[in-house]
C-alpha cells in the first residue's frame, strides 16, 4: 500500500488553522519521518512560519506558501531576544495571519514554548500546541539506546545543562543520587561543571555516558565513554551542538543491542 493510501485510511482530519491563530508546533529532532500528521498539516496551512535554527531545512520547506521568519542563532550570532519573538507572534496573529511557530523537538520541552503560550493567552490570541518528538526520545532511539530497560532503570530524567543559577537549575547531586539515567539537553557549554557536580553527588566515574550529535539526521554521530572521561572525550572528538549527553546504564545497552544485529 502506498503512503498516501495509508494516510487516507486513517481518516485523519486536521483541525483548521484559522486566521489570527497561532499553533506552537514541534518538528522533532530532524528526521522528517518523526513529524506528526498534525504538524505536517500545520505546515501545509501556515501563511506565516516562525522557526528556529534547530528545524531541518527540508521541514521548513514544506510550508512553501508561508512567509518565513527565522528567529534562531545564525553563524554563532546571538539569537533574537525572546521578547522580540513574542512580539512577532502577537503582531502576525493580529494581522490575521495563520501562524505556525515551529520549534525543534517538542514545543513544550526546553523550548520556551510555554512562555510564548502565556504571552498569547495574555494577549487573547487563540493558540494550540502540537506535540513533536523531543530530541531525547527521538535521539536515544536513533542512537540505539533504549530509554528504559527492565532491570536497568525505572525512571529517566530530562535535564537542561544550560540553566544559569536560577530556579530551574537542576540539583545535579540530587539527580545523581537517584541512580537513574539522565539525558542532558544543551549540555555542551557547561559540561565540565555539570560533570563535576554529578561526580561530587556520588555518581560513579565509570558510569556509561554517550554524546549523541545531530541525532536522527544523516550526519548523526554517537560517541560512548564514561562520565569520568566525558569532558576529555567530547573535546577529543570535537562534539558540536546540537548534542545530547546521556548518562547511565541504558547507554551500555547500545553495544549489547548492536551486537545482536
Ligand atoms: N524543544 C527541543 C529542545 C530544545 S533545547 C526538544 O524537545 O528536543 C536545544 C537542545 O536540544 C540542544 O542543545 C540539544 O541538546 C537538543 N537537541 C535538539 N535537537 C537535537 C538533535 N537533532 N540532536 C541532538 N540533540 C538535539
Amino acid at each position: 500500500m502506498s503512503l498516501e493510501k495509508a494516510i487516507a485510511r486513517l481518516n485523519f482530519e486536521s483541525q483548521v488553522l484559522e486566521p489570527g491563530h497561532v499553533w506552537l508546533a514541534g518538528a522533532g529532532p530532524g528526521d522528517p519521518g518523526l513529524l506528526t500528521l498534525d504538524v505536517l498539516s500545520a505546515l501545509a496551512q501556515a501563511d506565516a512560519l516562525v522557526h528556529d535554527a534547530l528545524v531541518a531545512p527540508e521541514i521548513v520547506a514544506v510550508a512553501e506558501q508561508a512567509e518565513k521568519f527565522f528567529v534562531g542563532k545564525r553563524g554563532g550570532r546571538l539569537s533574537i531576544p525572546q521578547d522580540d519573538i513574542n512580539a512577532l507572534l502577537v503582531k502576525l496573529a493580529r494581522e490575521g495571519r495563520k501562524v505556525v511557530r515551529l520549534k525543534g523537538g517538542h514545543p513544550f520541552v526546553f523550548g520556551r514554548g510555554a512562555e510564548e503560550a502565556l504571552v498569547l493567552t495574555r494577549e487573547n490570541i487563540p493558540w494550540r500546541a502540537l506535540s513533536g518528538v523531543t530530541s531525547a526520545f527521538g535521539g536515544l532511539t536513533s542512537a540505539g539506546i533504549p530509554a528504559t530497560v527492565r532491570g536497568v532503570n525505572g525512571a529517566i530524567i530530562l535535564a537542561t545543562g544550560f540553566a544559569a543559577v536560577s530556579d530551574d537549575r537542576p540539583d545535579w547531586a540530587a539527580l545523581a543520587r537517584t541512580g537513574q539515567p539522565i539525558v542532558i539537553y544543551m549540555g555542551l557549554t557547561h559540561m565540565e561543571e555539570t560533570v563535576a557536580e554529578l561526580l561530587a553527588g556520588g555518581l560513579p566515574a565509570d558510569t556509561p555516558a554517550a554524546l549523541v550529535e545531530n541525532a536522527s539526521l544523516p550526519q548523526e554521530r554517537t560517541v560512548t565513554t564514561t562520565i569520568g572521561a566525558l569532558v576529555e572525550t567530547a573535546a577529543r572528538e570535537n562534539v558540536v551542538s546540537p548534542a545530547l549527553i546521556v548518562v547511565g546504564g541504558i547507554v551500555a545497552m547500545r553495544a549489547e543491542l548492536m551486537g545482536a544485529k
